[in-house]
């Protein structure tokens, strides 16, 4: 007998291994690994994945499968290593695993279709069935279903003649219109014209349209052809002159553009140093992984662009990342422009519909390129000749949910399977991958240069204090003003940045910049009402509030932090003439804002964007001369260890906007601690001088790259039953982990309610621990039951991003 071993769609502890499960007769040798069927679990059906398969002569009490969701697997042999893997690399269970690597459509709930791929070739269907498409080109599952024919089916899948198409059932995300079909000969037709009354004129336009034209149109498209209406529209359905049908369009986001087709430019001396070891690789057939350090505008995207050109030439394909923030139009249409309709792009603004379209494009070898977020690392290619990471030091690509992975390495791994290259571009690498690149895990390929030598944009820092004393208590500096006045006058434009607030509050003093630190670890203290204290969210320190600042004793110490809002407001009131775009999180959210504000940008319809991260990267407008930051420390002083690093980052991004053609660029940094090496190196441009100082900081204090980090988070409704679990699983980890390793807390996290459960956390800070996992494992076993009953949450991150 035939038995399919399977992953039940149940993510629970007990549940999270295979199940056996006979495999019936006529599926015997349709069923592979990587499909999806539906099994009887319990008193329930549920979906599952197939991971083996296995003959048994004895079968005792298996239950059988109970129906197909796939005839090709959804999930290839490759993928469904990766998911074995995620399942120990992030203690995740392994159905979220599998189900992460499938684009959502996948997942929702579904209609089922198969559909003729080509109806010019509708005779070479197996003759079995070959009259379900006699009329149609789509038929329903249940349709394919009811014969049990699905085995030949599958062979015409297998030709290439048919797919499996799933419709999500969810309405808005099922893209029809309505189509317009002559039903009718063409003698019957011109019959009808003569016999139709003159008053019935609209009626015979549309008929002659279709003797001229005599095919299919969109309703929308004909209505504008003959100038009919709607209603005559109907009339002649009813009549059975013509027939309306609902079909489904092909969801391409970018169908309607035109790109305008580029090609490779010759490569400068330092990028053709860069790309040489990447092509070695690629010819080699020989995996390795290149840090490509770059300052921005060195042309690392040409060298991606032309590395890929050598991969597809191989016939291979090639993954590139960007961050979600980055997937800006600009970027697209310079893959697009570049590799046209060979490309497929994934990203969240996308409808559920369009990714799972953009996927199948994959799925099926339509295109050898996917550019998108940190998802695409997933993409289904199966001759895999490069996958690229620009931006490496963003951390969106590390997922927050279970499988909390980062794909990076994913990538890693993946570029292991396929001996192909993974390239990390970046111009300011995340601390880890340089010093990995430091000690030669990584190679390094440094771009110094800007093409063709544009200057790195001058950067000034004014200090807000120096200005509150002078009596400007406006949030623009007087120098900042001076030159959006000048860019004004000069018709140039300008680039405003704020910084997203944090998620908590910490205080500042406004007039020396003073902020409460823990003598501990090194970062900010965050304001606790309840208690109105400061607290670490690392160790647990905490001291009170003071009402004057601890370093100077001015009285002007307050929260912090200024919506976007607020300065489009006060800009009104200061430059009333300049015509402003704010891009945020509320400007934004319908879907093609994002992509309609920068245009109109571009067209120079403003003279200033304002907007928060979102705008920091990937802009490349000509016409920009002047970057403003307006506050530079918001970030600085989130409770994380990380907020030097990602301060230096987006400083340096945002300087990056400025003067990236013809026209020198500006940049003004507005800060109350402008004597922050962060702040101070950024503007100075110095990558490796940051560097080397956060080394420090990081040694000092057992941080990464010199520790590992895992974090451990409980939730609970009750706050006792919170902290006494968490002090329980703090006790049991420094009782297994070696004394190198250093365990913090528990303490509350940053966040310390939720929904109304209570939040505590324990960080383990580690260098060599190979047993960490099976124990970390052991907890969430140990607690299991608990954690089935919903009452308790237990989190567990290994390098974590977010400290919350
Ligand atoms: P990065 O990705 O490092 O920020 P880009 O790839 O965006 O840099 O390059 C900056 C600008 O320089 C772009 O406008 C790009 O078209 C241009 N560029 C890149 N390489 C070359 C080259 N070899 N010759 C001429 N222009 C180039
Ligand atoms: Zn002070
Ligand atoms: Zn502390």
């Amino acid at each position: 007998m035939k038995i399919a071993s399977i992953i039940v769609d149940v993510p629970a502890m007990q549940t999270d291994k295979t199940y056996d499960y006979l495999i019936p007769d006529k599926w015997c040798d349709i069923v592979v690994p990587g499909m999806r069927v539906v099994v009887p679990f319990g008193p329930r059906k549920v979906q599952g994945f197939v991971i083996s398969l296995s003959k048994k002569a004895e079968v005792n009490k298996l239950k059988e499968i109970d129906s197909l969701l796939d005839l090709t697997p959804a999930l290839n042999e490759e993928l469904l290593h990766i998911g074995k893997w995620l399942t120990e690399k992030t203690l995740c269970f392994t159905i979220s695993a599998l189900q992460a690597m499938l684009p959502s459509a996948m997942r929702a709930k579904y209609e089922k279709e198969i559909r003729l791929l080509d109806p010019s070739k509708r005779s070479e269907l197996n003759p079995a069935i070959k009259f379900s498409f006699e009329k149609q080109d789509v038929i329903s599952w249940e349709e394919a279903s009811e014969h049990d024919l699905l085995h030949i089916y599958q062979k015409d899948i297998k030709k290439g003649l048919l797919e499996v198409v799933y419709n999500v059932k969810n309405r808005s995300n099922k893209k029809t219109m309505k189509q317009v079909h002559l039903q009718l000969s063409m003698e019957d037709t011109n019959q009808i014209i003569e016999e139709l009354p003159a008053s019935a004129k609209r009626q015979k336009e549309v008929l002659q349209y279709f003797l001229v034209n005599n095919k299919p149109i969109f309703l929308k498209d004909l209505l504008q052809e003959v100038s009919v209406t709607d209603s005559t529209i109907r009339t002649m359905v009813k009549k059975g002159y013509l027939r309306e049908k609902n079909v489904e369009v092909y969801r391409d986001p970018y169908a309607d553009k035109s790109f305008g087709q580029t090609s490779p430019m010759p490569l400068t001396t330092e990028q053709q140093k860069a790309i040489t070891p990447i092509l070695s690789s690629i010819e080699d057939v020989i995996h390795k992984v290149f840090l490509m350090y770059g300052v921005t505008g060195s042309g690392k995207t040409e060298v991606y662009m032309q590395a890929i050109d050598t991969v597809l030439k191989k016939g291979k394909e090639a993954i590139v990342l960007v961050p979600e923030i980055a997937l800006t139009p600009q970027m697209v249409n310079r893959f697009k422009g570049r590799f046209g309709s060979r490309v497929a792009v994934m990203h969240s603004g996308l409808g559920i519909g369009e990714k799972y379209d953009e996927w199948r494009k994959i799925y099926r070898k339509e295109v050898s390129v996917v550019v998108g977020a940190r998802s695409a690392i997933f993409a289904p290619f199966e001759n895999l000749g490069i996958i690229i990471i620009d931006e490496e030091h963003e951390s969106s690509y590390k997922q927050e949910d279970n499988p909390r992975y980062h794909a990076r390495d994913v990538a890693i791994f993946r570029g292991q399977l396929h001996n192909a290259p993974v390239i990390l571009g970046s111009a300011t690498p995340t601390l880890e991958s340089f010093a990995r690149a430091s000690k030669n895990v990584y190679e390094l390929i440094t771009l110094k240069e800007r093409v063709n030598n544009r200057a790195l944009p001058s950067v000034e820092i004014v200090d807000m204090r120096e200005e509150l004393r002078n009596g400007n208590r406006s949030m623009f500096s007087s120098l900042l003003f001076e030159k959006l006045t000048a860019r004004l006058e000069r018709k140039e434009q300008s680039v405003l940045f704020l910084n997203k607030r944090g998620h908590s509050s910490f205080i500042m003093c406004r007039d020396c910049g003073y902020v409460a630190n823990c003598p501990h670890c090194d970062i900010s203290l965050t304001y606790h009402r309840s208690h109105h204290s400061l607290k670490c969210h690392y160790c647990g320190y905490e001291t009170y509030m003071p009402t004057t600042c601890n370093e100077c004793g001015s009285e002007h110490i307050r929260f912090f932090g200024t919506g976007t809002q607020k300065v489009e407001e006060e800009l009104a009131k200061v430059l009333p003439e300049a015509r402003v775009i704010r891009m945020d999180v509320d400007t934004t959210s319908r879907k093609g804002a994002h992509e309609k504000l920068l245009r109109e940008f571009g067209d120079r319809k403003a003279d200033i964007l304002l907007g928060t991260q979102m705008i920091a990267k990937g802009l490349d407008f000509p016409n920009v001369t002047l970057v403003g930051v307006l506050t530079a420390d918001t970030m600085l002083n989130l409770p994380d260890f990380r907020s030097s690093e990602k301060t230096f980052q987006l400083l340096t991004q945002v300087s990056g906007r400025a003067g990236r053609h013809e026209l020198p660029g500006e940049v003004v940094i507005q800060s109350y601690t402008p004597e922050h090496y962060s702040i101070e190196l950024a503007s100075h441009h110095n990558y490796d001088g940051f560097y080397q100082s956060e080394m420090r900081i990081r040694k000092a204090h057992a941080y990464p790259p010199f520790y590992y980090l895992a974090l451990v988070t409980v939730t609970h409704p009750e706050l006792t039953k919170t902290v006494d679990v968490a002090e329980k699983i703090a006790i049991y980890l420094r009782k297994s982990l070696s004394n190198q390793s250093i365990i913090l807390g528990p303490v509350t996290s940053p966040i310390a309610r939720i929904n109304n459960r209570y939040r505590y956390q324990c960080m383990i800070k580690y260098k060599n621990e190979p047993n960490l996992n099976r124990i970390l494992k052991g907890i969430l076993d140990r607690y299991q039951r608990e954690i089935a009953q919903n009452s308790l949450t237990l989190s567990i991150d290994l390098n974590p991003y977010i400290m919350m």
